[in-house]
């Protein structure tokens, strides 16, 4: 029986009488058929979520109207088509031409709020409590936009999507391995400042061969010194030495990805050992070629062999997939069990970058509503 409380996350050493953690919860996890409307149904995370890969063609193609940027296609399908939209590509620099498409149109602090409110509210329509949206503030600064417009405009339109829904949220600022370590480090200064107001991390993306992580330690010892959470991108399009790199250089606390971690036992321990998170994003892994098809995808073997793995979209327009989608793919196709899934939607709530007694009141939430919903889908299966 897996234990639903986070009894492995440091505490904040704040000393209080007034809060106590809540007892481990058991969760009996009924013999019941895994659906796709379960999975719907159930409270999940997306903590791997790229704001760029994230948004409504329809949405892409009306900002281009307004804004007389020139697209590759101006019909729903031409696009798809231009994006690769959940289609195969060559590799994951292919794979990224796309976001020079949907990043023409987020220039401007409406377009960068209302994509930031929509996916709020797309994610939160398929019941994730709690999304990490990601997203290279630099990118949108080519017409002419102050960093520090950019990031506010998005956090206004996450703010509206959880005034409308039940959604929690967090920021994540990323640098670019294929760009200057330099903008990396300015990019790390605005997420000091941003702290404690609605960034909660650091990512490293992009181009993952050629760019080792080692060359933006400066941007991360930043971020480390002053206790901002951080994570990167690593054993996507480069082996285990570039998780290595993520962990012992930039000390992430979580590894974006991590395809390749099962080339290295003695990492892998390592990783397993101190409960390092694994953002895994199974479709978007098949699409860049991460791995050869979606049974090749490591992540049973990481869940069997214990390490503490979370279910996540990557990017949900360009890999036309949703948080409940993969973990219908991991069930389907994986062979992960009801008991495996469930357990990975709590691992996904124990890994998000919040703070801990916040992290164990919403667990509290999510356990009893897993229970709810378990029962529900149980009394409509079984006729109970
Ligand atoms: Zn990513």
């Amino acid at each position: 029986m897996p234990s639903f409380h986070d009894d492995d996350a440091p505490a904040d050493g704040i000393p209080s009488t007034a809060w106590h953690p809540p007892p481990p919860p058991t969760l009996q996890v009924p013999r019941i058929a895994v659906t796709e409307e379960l999975m719907h149904a159930l409270p999940k995370t997306d903590l791997h979520c790229h704001l760029d890969g994230s948004m409504r063609i329809k949405t892409i193609l009306e900002l281009a109207e307004q804004q007389k940027v020139k697209l590759p296609a101006d019909t729903e399908d031409g696009l798809a088509k231009a994006i690769h939209k959940g289609e195969i590509c060559k590799d994951l620099e292919d794979y990224l031409v796309a976001f020079d498409v949907t990043c023409s149109v987020l220039q401007t602090e409406e377009a960068l709020y209302r994509a930031a409110l929509e996916l709020g509210l797309d994610a939160a329509a398929e019941n994730v409590r709690y999304l990490e949206v990601r997203y290279a503030p630099v990118l949108h600064q080519a017409r002419g936009l102050k960093l520090t417009h950019i990031i506010d405009s998005v956090l206004e339109g996450l703010r509206a999507a959880k005034h409308q829904t039940r959604l929690k949220y967090g920021l994540i600022l990323c640098g670019i391995r294929h760009m200057s370590p330099e903008s990396s480090l300015r990019l790390a200064e605005l997420c000091v400042a941003y702290k404690n107001r609605g960034v909660v991390g650091f990512d490293l993306a992009g181009a993952e061969a050629n760019f080792p992580a080692k060359e933006h330690r400066q941007a991360f010892q930043l971020i480390l010194k002053n206790n901002v959470n951080c994570t990167a991108h690593a054993g996507e399009a480069y082996g285990p030495e570039s998780i290595g790199q993520a962990l012992h250089y930039l000390g992430a606390h979580r590894i974006g990805h991590g395809v390749r971690l099962r080339e290295d036992g003695d990492l892998l321990n390592y990783v397993n050992d101190h409960r390092i998170p694994l953002e895994c994003c199974p479709s978007s892994n098949v699409q860049t070629r991460a791995v050869d098809d979606m049974k090749a995808h490591p992540l049973k073997f990481y869940f069997d062999y214990g390490l503490r793995v979370t279910i996540n979209t990557d990017n949900r327009l360009i890999t036309d997939t949703t948080v409940s989608r993969e973990y219908w793919i991991a069930h389907k196709e994986l062979g992960l069990s009801l008991e495996d899934l469930t357990t990975v939607m709590v691992s996904g709530f124990k890994s998000a970058f919040l703070p801990f007694r916040e992290k164990q009141d919403l667990l509290k939430q999510v356990n009893a509503e897993i229970e709810s919903t378990l029962k529900a889908f149980e009394k409509k299966q079984l006729g109970r």
